[in-house]
């Protein structure tokens, strides 16, 4: 995929404008790739492979040796400067060189200690400036897809429908849900994915009454419940299906509980178009497990939309506080679920893509059908 950044950047520097900022420090890998090109992942907290800064007019990839062939290589809208003592300093040269006075940085991914640490160093340094914590303003950029993005996901979807087309008719009664879980992750490598969007979920039985379960050593068996939960990744970007299976004869409750939540997503589906406020989307499929009485039994959210990460915006929840208006050409999840202690769940997971007229459902496998 060809990757153009300098929309984006301009996309980022009117929000920096509106809201009176000299720049964004950025420190998330996601956002970072989405502005820089840079594709380097931070595995963990504390440490990086290198922070943006991004001025009214400048873009600055502050990374080290390990780094500086790559980032130069994949950011050539960037200028990468290259630190040798710490990163704190090099930036704070970067700060005074351009007078930078109110500075954004993304307040959910700077740890406490590079904040403090920064802030020391800026003081220090007697720089006169404001650090002003922001939250989603590249990811609001990131909320509306591309039509290469738009494809890149496709493909991941087409890999992972495959893959668990694979897996499903693999899948027999005695193999462990770790063992199910290996096997989706090896054909999704060998067959071409960036790793995996995010470690397979496969949950047999009683189990799959946990929406996240981490596969263990429970046994699959004939006539209960498996969810599996998988996603290929691709140029980046992820792919997130559930499907819901059963070995064997679908019992009577099964098909009762798969029906509902089946109908609960076609209510979604249908529904969802741009404009529509995100609790409103939520609430179709909501409402169908409500009026059935397993209201209690679908404690998550309706979706969330994917791209780069396998969870950003918008969220589909009930909760008011993370309402939003749903924007053409974004891409979420439907995926309603009802979760019985005891007996097992069901859920059910597509994608959509929001036009502003209805919802396309990029997902392509299909359901049982009796
Ligand atoms: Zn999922
Ligand atoms: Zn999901």
């Amino acid at each position: 995929m060809v990757i153009d950044v300098k929309p984006r950047l301009a996309a980022l520097r009117d929000s920096l404008a509106a809201k009176n900022l000299d720049g964004l420090l950025v420190a998330s890998t996601d956002n970072r790739r989405y502005l820089s090109g840079f594709t380097a992942r931070d595995e963990l907290l504390t440490e990086t492979c290198g922070w943006l800064l991004i001025t009214r007019r400048e873009a600055f990839l502050i990374t080290d040796f390990r780094y500086q062939e790559w980032a130069r290589q994949e950011a050539p809208h960037c200028e990468v400067k290259v630190y040798k003592d710490s990163l704190g300093a090099a930036l704070a040269e970067l700060l005074r060189a351009g007078g930078l006075r109110r500075l954004g940085f993304e307040s959910a991914y700077l740890s406490v200690r590079n904040y403090q640490r920064l802030t020391e160093i800026a003081a220090d340094a007697r720089l006169e400036m404001e650090w002003l914590p922001q939250e989603g303003l590249v990811e609001e950029l990131r909320e509306v897809k591309s039509s290469e993005e738009v494809t890149a996901i496709r493909k991941a979807l087409r890999l992972t429908e495959k893959v668990f087309t694979e897996v499903a008719a693999w899948l027999a009664p005695g193999l462990s849900e770790r063992r199910a879980a290996w096997e989706i992750e090896r054909r999704l490598r060998e067959e071409g994915s960036e790793g995996v969007a995010f470690p397979p979920i496969v949950a047999a039985g009683p189990n799959s009454a946990r929406p996240h379960h981490h596969p263990g050593e429970a046994v699959i068996r004939p006539g209960e419940p498996i969810i599996i939960d998988m996603g290929a990744r691709l140029e980046g970007y992820c792919a997130d299906m559930t499907r819901t299976l059963i070995l064997g004869e679908p019992t009577p409750r099964f098909r009762e509980i798969y029906t509902l939540v089946r109908q609960a997503q076609i209510r979604a589906e249908e529904g969802i178009k741009a404009g529509l406020n995100s609790v409103d989307a939520d609430a179709l499929a909501r409402e169908v497990i409500v009026r059935a009485g397993h209201g209690e039994a679908f404690g998550h959210s309706l979706g969330h939309g994917v791209g780069l990460a396998v969870h950003e915006a918008p969220s589909l929840s009930p909760h008011k506080d993370r309402a939003s208006t749903l924007k053409a050409g974004s891409i979420a999840t439907v995926e309603p679920g009802v979760y019985l202690p005891g007996w097992g769940g069901v859920r059910l997971e597509d994608m959509v893509l929001i036009h502003p007229d209805g919802a396309e459902v990029l997902t392509e496998l299909g359901f049982y059908e009796w």
